[in-house]
């Protein structure tokens, strides 16, 4: 069973087309877009998929399941792909990482956050709603997480209340780096987390923002999930975690995980630990503006011709963490 972890369903969105025109976006309208740089240096529309085809490229990539989240983002424009191997080789060296930081960490001070000079809204409160809705539609295809932000306006174990019994839930997701908190701001959600036995996924920012350390003190049994590799750390992080079994890092994204990157956390962790995400539609798109959606599968078939090795990262490992039936994995591999 092959599973993308790391999936942002985009809700409503405000967002500026090509024409200048401020446009309201709301889900299921099929494309919502951003214009991106494409490898030419030329603008180009992004589109966001919708369920169906979303569906579709999952279909088409040989993806079974995907656990989606919501969105803190409209679509952002992609750096060309020059500019982003500087950028990896600036953020996985331990000695450049301050620039690193000045380069990514870029935010406003209404709380936004600039991308290739150009400032976009975070969301406080990801949809949750509007994810399980999709999850209750399609329970065989998705999965959900639940995003909290302990700085946002819904309290976080209010949220997690509201949909720990839903059939497709699979943990909580959280981004202590935009939402500018400490991991241990989810001590009461963490606790929870780890009575029910379901992961948490976080997206960790520098310093305080990034100190999984502090919340897994208090907590040591919760199963953590550390997203794009354990950025902002990489080699640190992969450091720190060898020895706690219960803390996993995800490989999605294409801005902050690189070749290089997935080839050594594998390396150093093992293929029991890392598993595949996209972060879609965040990520490459090609030249028609549509988003890759099976780039980083293959990434991971390409660098990994161990079949055994491959069906941990690509799915096993995933399903093992979340408590997936094996019924249902059955069911979906045969769909395959
Ligand atoms: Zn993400």
């Amino acid at each position: 069973m092959v599973i993308d972890c790391h999936y942002h369903l985009q809700s409503s969105f405000a967002s500026t087309s090509k024409d200048g025109k401020e446009r309201g976006r709301t889900w299921p309208q099929p494309a919502s877009t951003g214009s991106g740089a494409c490898s030419g240096g030329h603008i180009i529309e992004q589109q966001a998929l919708g369920t169906d085809a979303l569906l579709r490229e999952m279909d088409r990539s040989g993806v079974n399941r995907t656990a989606l989240m919501g969105s803190l983002i409209e679509l952002f424009p992609e750096p060309p792909r020059p500019l982003l191997r500087i950028l990896h080789a600036i953020l996985e060296s331990r000695r450049l990482r301050r620039l690193g930081q000045l380069l990514v960490a870029n935010f406003t001070p209404q709380g936004g956050i600039k991308i290739l000079g150009r400032p976009f809204q975070i969301v406080t409160d990801p949809d949750n709603g509007a994810v399980f809705d999709v999850v209750r539609r399609h329970p065989d295809r998705f999965l959900g997480w639940v995003f909290v932000n302990p700085r946002g306006r819904l309290d976080p174990l209010d949220e997690l209340g509201k949909y720990r019994d839903e059939p497709g839930f699979i943990g909580v997701k959280a981004h202590p780096f935009w939402h500018r908190f400490a991991p241990v701001e989810l001590l009461p959600v963490a606790r929870e987390l780890a009575e029910l036995d379901k992961p948490l996924l976080i997206h960790c920012g520098f310093g305080q923002e990034g100190d999984y350390e502090v919340l897994l003190a208090r907590v040591p049994e919760l199963k953590l999930v550390l997203a794009h590799t354990g950025f902002p750390g990489y080699s640190d992080t992969w450091k720190t975690v060898l020895s706690l079994a219960n803390v996993y890092l995800d490989l999605s994204q294409t801005s902050y995980v690189s070749e290089k990157a997935t080839q050594e956390s594998v390396a150093r962790l093992g293929p029991d630990r890392l598993l595949f995400g996209t972060d879609g539609p965040y990520g490459f798109h090609d030249k028609e503006g549509r988003y890759d959606y099976g780039f980083i599968k293959r990434r991971i078939e390409r660098l990994f011709p161990d079949k055994g090795a491959r069906r941990r990262l690509l799915g096993e490992n995933f399903a093992e963490l979340v408590g997936l039936k094996p019924e249902l994995g059955r069911r979906s591999s045969e769909t395959a």
